[in-house]
């Protein structure tokens, strides 16, 4: 990788701040341009606005067929750190060496033992308002942000 600057200490890690669907094609094609992407969202898990849509304008297309292969690919993809639950606190630095302080909420959940088996959820006796669905509906204290989530990240 060449970087353009080359007077002062460059790094090859890049941060994208929200992880809809234009942040995870940017973190894709920047992880394989062979950056080291970390890739953050204030949600429990990356998708966006578009994870709630049903059909996109103006081609009618479903919109989670469209988004499901790039959820799999981000998740997957060796260059790429997902931190979610997470604000930017702090930014500092130089173009080309910034350092950012992230805030990041407790998950109170394993994710590298959490198989997402929902028993966590079904035993739940707290519900809350729903935000996913606009609040029409409710969902239980520990949840999955959306059922088409890959099985990992419980919240
Ligand atoms: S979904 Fe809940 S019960 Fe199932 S493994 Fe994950 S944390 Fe445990």
């Amino acid at each position: 990788m060449s970087n353009v600057q080359t007077d002062k200490k460059m790094t090859g890690a890049v941060m994208v701040v929200g992880g809809g669907i234009s942040g995870m094609q940017s973190a894709l094609d920047l992880a394989e341009s062979g950056f080291k992407v970390y890739l953050l969202d204030e949600k429990p898990a990356i998708g966006g606005t578009m994870a709630r849509l049903d059909k996109t304008f103006p081609t009618n297309d479903c919109a989670m067929c469209i988004m499901s292969p790039k959820l799999v690919d981000t998740g997957r993809h060796k260059n790429i750190e997902i931190i979610t639950g997470a604000k930017v606190k702090e930014v500092t630095g130089d173009p080309g060496n910034f350092k950012v302080k992230v805030a990041q909420k407790a998950r109170y959940v394993d994710i590298k033992k959490c198989t997402g088996c929902g028993d966590c959820a079904s035993a739940c006796p707290v519900e809350l308002p729903n935000e996913f669905n606009g609040e029409i509906d409710t969902r239980k204290a520990t949840y999955k942000l959306y059922a088409q989530l890959p099985p990992t990240p419980l919240p």
